[in-house]
C-alpha cells in the first residue's frame, strides 16, 4: 500500500512571483532562530508572530512555495512593517528582511493592490514635482484657515479622520513658499575658506514643510565657507514610492534625480533627511537596480559632511555662544541614518563640539520612533504605540531639546512628546546649530549698536 507523502517539495514559484523570486536565496538564509523577535517594534506591540520579521519572512516564503496566496491578511501583515531595519541588525544570518518585504509589496502593487489614497499621493502628487509648490501653497492656506477656525475641541476637527488625520494630531503646516522657490541655484559664501562645493538634495519635507531645516543647512554651510548648489530639477527621492512597492514610479523619480545632479562637479551631495540619504546611497542601486556609480559614494548626511570634510575645528571657530547656562540636549537616531547608512557618531560629535551644550545620551536612542514617513498616516495607532517608548526615554534624560537628523522623525517626535505632556523642543541638528549661531550674532549686533550709541 502506497502512502501519500504529507509534504511535497515544490520549486519556488519564481515565474509567478518574479519580484520576490529574486530573493529566494535571501529567504532561505533565514534559519528561523527568532533573534529578530526581540527588536521588531510591531511584534513587540502586538505579540503576534505574523507581525514580526521572522513571521513576515515565513509568509513571503509560503507565497513563493505556493502554500499561501496574496490575500488581504498577507497584504496587511506585509504593510504593517515600518521598515525600521532593526531586524537586520539583530539577524545572525544577515537576512535582508527589508528587501524581502519591499519585494512582496511590489508583487502586491503589480496586482493592482496600491490603495487609492497612496496612488493619489505617490503618482498624482509626489511624482509630478511641479505640482507640489502650488499644492503646498493651497494646503498652507487651507491649514491656516482650518487651524484658525478649529481650535482644540472644535467640532470641525471631527472632519479630519475623513482625510486620514487623527483629530488630536500635531501636524506641520505647509510653507507658503517652498524652500527651492526661496533660494538661488548657487549660493557662494563671502569667503570660500573651506574650498569645498556641495550639491544639496533638499527632499520634499524640507522643501515644503520644514523649510527652516533647509535654510539652516545653507546658512551654516555658508558660514563654514562652503559653496552650495541647489539643482532645480531635483524632485522626490522616491522613498515613499518604493516603500509602498511602487518600484516603477520610484525608478522614474530616481532617474530624474540622477540626471539633475552632476556629482562629478561637487565634493559631496548632502542630505538633511535620513530616508532621502538612504535612497540615494543604497536603495537606488540595491532595490531599483540602477547604476549609481560616481553618485552614491558622494552622498552624505549634513553632519557627516561637516565632521568628515570640513572638520569640527572649523565649527568651533564660528562665533557660537560660550557664556550662560548650558543647554541640555539629547539625540534620537533615525533608523535610516544609523542602521541604514551607519551614521551615528558624526551627529553626536558635532553636537558635543558645540560650546554651551550638555549632551545626554537617551536610553535606546536608536529605537524606532514609529514615524516611517507615510506609515504614520496609514498606521497611526501602531505608530503612536511604538513612539510611546521614545517619550519615556526622552523624559528620563531631562533634556530640554531633542535633536535628530530626519524631518519624518521630527514630525513624529513633536506629536508624540506633546501628547506625552513633555515641554521639549524637537529640532534638526542643523536647525539647532543655526539657532545657536544666530543667537550669538544677534547678541553681537546688539552689543555693537549699544557701543555705537555710547560713542
Ligand atoms: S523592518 Fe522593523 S518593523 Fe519591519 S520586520 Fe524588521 S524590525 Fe520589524
Ligand atoms: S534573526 Fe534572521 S535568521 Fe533569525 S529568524 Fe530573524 S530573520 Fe530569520
Amino acid at each position: 500500500m502506497s502512502v501519500e507523502p504529507k509534504f511535497v517539495y515544490r520549486e519556488p514559484l519564481k515565474d509567478v512571483y518574479p519580484r520576490v523570486g529574486k530573493f529566494s536565496d535571501e529567504i532561505v538564509k533565514c534559519i528561523k532562530c527568532g533573534l529578530c523577535r526581540a527588536v521588531c517594534p510591531t511584534l513587540i506591540e502586538t505579540l503576534s508572530e505574523s507581525q514580526g520579521a521572522r513571521g513576515r519572512v515565513s509568509l513571503v516564503e509560503a507565497v513563493l512555495d505556493g502554500r499561501l496566496s496574496l490575500s488581504d491578511i498577507f497584504d496587511e501583515r506585509i504593510s504593517s512593517c515600518i521598515n525600521c531595519k532593526a531586524c537586520i541588525d539583530a539577524c545572525p544570518s544577515g537576512v535582508r528582511v527589508d528587501d524581502i518585504i519591499l519585494a512582496a509589496r511590489a508583487e502586491l502593487v503589480a496586482r493592482g493592490r496600491l490603495p487609492f489614497f497612496k496612488r493619489l499621493i505617490l503618482r498624482g502628487l509626489l511624482k509630478r514635482g511641479r505640482l507640489l509648490p502650488p499644492v503646498g501653497k493651497l494646503a498652507s492656506l487651507f491649514q491656516r484657515v482650518l487651524l484658525a477656525l478649529s481650535p482644540k475641541g472644535s467640532a470641525l476637527r471631527l472632519l479630519l479622520p475623513a482625510v486620514r488625520i487623527d483629530r488630536e494630531r500635531r501636524l506641520p503646516v505647509f510653507a507658503s513658499r517652498s524652500f527651492r522657490e526661496q533660494v538661488s541655484e548657487r549660493i557662494v559664501p563671502e569667503e570660500r575658506k573651506s574650498g569645498l562645493r556641495v550639491a544639496y538634495f533638499v527632499g520634499c519635507s524640507s522643501n515644503l514643510l520644514y523649510t527652516d531645516v533647509a535654510t539652516a543647512t545653507v546658512e551654516v554651510l555658508k558660514r563654514l565657507g562652503v559653496e552650495v548648489l541647489v539643482p532645480r530639477e531635483q524632485g522626490c527621492c522616491g522613498t515613499p514610492m518604493f516603500n509602498a512597492g511602487d518600484f516603477e514610479t520610484a525608478r522614474d523619480m530616481a532617474r530624474a534625480n540622477l540626471k539633475a545632479f552632476d556629482a562629478s562637479a561637487v565634493d559631496a551631495v548632502i542630505v538633511t533627511c535620513a530616508s532621502c540619504g538612504l535612497a540615494l546611497k543604497r536603495e537606488y542601486s540595491a532595490i531599483l537596480e540602477l547604476d549609481t556609480s560616481g553618485f552614491s559614494e558622494k552622498v552624505m548626511d549634513a553632519s557627516e559632511f561637516i565632521v568628515k570634510k570640513v572638520g569640527v575645528e572649523a565649527l568651533r571657530a564660528l562665533p557660537l555662544p560660550r557664556d550662560g547656562e548650558n543647554e541640555v540636549v539629547t539625540y534620537h537616531d533615525p533608523c535610516h541614518l544609523k542602521r541604514g547608512q551607519g551614521v551615528w557618531e558624526e551627529p553626536r560629535q558635532l553636537i558635543k563640539s558645540l560650546p554651551g551644550v550638555e549632551f545626554r545620551e537617551m536610553p535606546e536612542a536608536d529605537r524606532c520612533c514609529g514615524g516611517g514617513g507615510l506609515y504614520s498616516f496609514t498606521h497611526y495607532e501602531m505608530s503612536m504605540a511604538v513612539a510611546a517608548h521614545k517619550a519615556e526615554a526622552v523624559r528620563e534624560t531631562g533634556a530640554r531639546v531633542v535633536l535628530t537628523s530626519c524631518p519624518s522623525c521630527i514630525m513624529q517626535l513633536r506629536d508624540t512628546l506633546a501628547r506625552a505632556g513633555l515641554d521639549v523642543e524637537v529640532s534638526h541638528v542643523m536647525e539647532f546649530l543655526y539657532r545657536r549661531l544666530r543667537a550669538n550674532e544677534a547678541a553681537t549686533v546688539l552689543e555693537t549698536s549699544i557701543a555705537q550709541q555710547r560713542v
